[in-house]
């Protein structure tokens, strides 16, 4: 996707800052060294999936959305599992997700792919110095917590903690397969997100960005591809609204709120989920195009017939 907006000079890739996240896929090679074996294969997805729970249950869903409670003890977990994918502290991810929704698609979004093209959103925004720092300022909800800002500070501290048990456990072999190997995958699963999610796929609601759904990339996210009703309604603990919309964190979710390490777990009204369904003609007309709604700030009206919650707090609690 052709960029719209050229590069300033603190937008240029930092190639020095960036050699462990080009090294790590060099590690894609090892089991080459290693060999293939079922075992090792079944530990990478096993690694891949609980910690992409980490990322969308405890980076997105709650540090960004609060789209549940949960008490501190378990808070911490929560932000510890988010921060063994490697992607940065809690308190940096969740405060520029914020900014992503405030500005989604608009031409103050940190990664639209419609502003500074497909590959910046995708990761070329991380490999800059200009978002090298946590904006506090949007996430002084979590700030307050000591145990965040520590982890937030020394944000290498639990994937050096995954190395070390796997390393106790299995070995080199098994670092390689639990850590290296599927880290990369959930580098790339995650920024999809960023990336496909707004190229990709179908869209239910209008929204002020060109946010899609997509049941693969869905699969791949433990459900953070229904991106559009997420854009539409930001905060609901389930991203798929649906019976069909596979959405393997909030099933995770549903479980841990029976054993009551989760609770109010936030759901679409039905005013809002069934929102589309009594759509005009222009509204439609918007959904098929593939033009951007402009939105004049964050908190003025959009056009006549084109408002969603989703600029809206959310108020409800199931
Ligand atoms: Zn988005
Ligand atoms: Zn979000």
């Amino acid at each position: 996707m052709v960029a719209r907006i050229a590069r300033s000079a603190d937008e240029k890739t930092n190639w020095f800052a960036s050699i462990p996240f080009i090294a790590m896929h060099f590690t894609l090679l090892l089991p080459l060294v290693t060999g293939v074996e079922w075992k090792w294969v079944l530990l990478a997805i096993a690694s891949y999936y609980v910690r992409m729970f980490g990322v969308t249950a405890g980076y997105h869903r709650y540090f960004s959305h609060r789209a549940f409670k949960t008490s501190r003890p378990f808070q911490f977990v929560l932000a510890f599992l988010a921060q063994t994918s490697m992607q940065k502290g809690v308190l940096w991810w969740a405060a520029h997700h914020r900014h992503h929704h405030r500005e989604s698609d608009q031409v103050g979004d940190l990664h639209s792919p419609f502003q500074r093209g497909f590959l910046w959103s995708h990761c070329g925004w991380i490999l800059t110095k200009k978002f090298d720092a946590t904006r506090f300022e949007s996430i002084r909800d979590f700030a307050r917590f000591p145990e965040l800002r520590f982890l937030n500070r020394f944000y290498v501290l639990p994937f050096l903690a995954l190395i070390a048990v796997l390393f106790a456990v299995g070995g080199m072999t098994a670092v390689i397969w639990g850590a290296f190997v599927p880290t990369v995958f959930l580098w790339h699963g995650t920024f999809t997100i960023n990336s496909l999610s707004h190229v990709f796929g179908s869209r239910r609601y209008v929204t002020t960005d060109l946010s899609r759904n997509n049941p693969l990339l869905a699969l791949i996210t433990c459900g953070e591809g229904w991106h559009n009703n997420h854009h539409y309604h930001q905060n609901t603990a389930n991203q798929g609204w649906f019976w069909w919309e596979i959405d393997l964190t909030y099933y995770v979710l549903r479980l841990l709120s029976v054993f009551r390490l989760v609770s109010a777990l936030r759901l679409p009204d039905p005013a809002v989920k069934y929102a589309h369904l009594k759509y005009t003609e222009a509204q439609k007309a918007v959904l098929k195009g593939k033009q951007l709604v402009k939105k004049v700030t964050f908190s003025s009206p959009l056009p006549s017939g084109l408002a969603g919650p989703s600029l809206m707090p959310a108020t409800k609690q199931q």
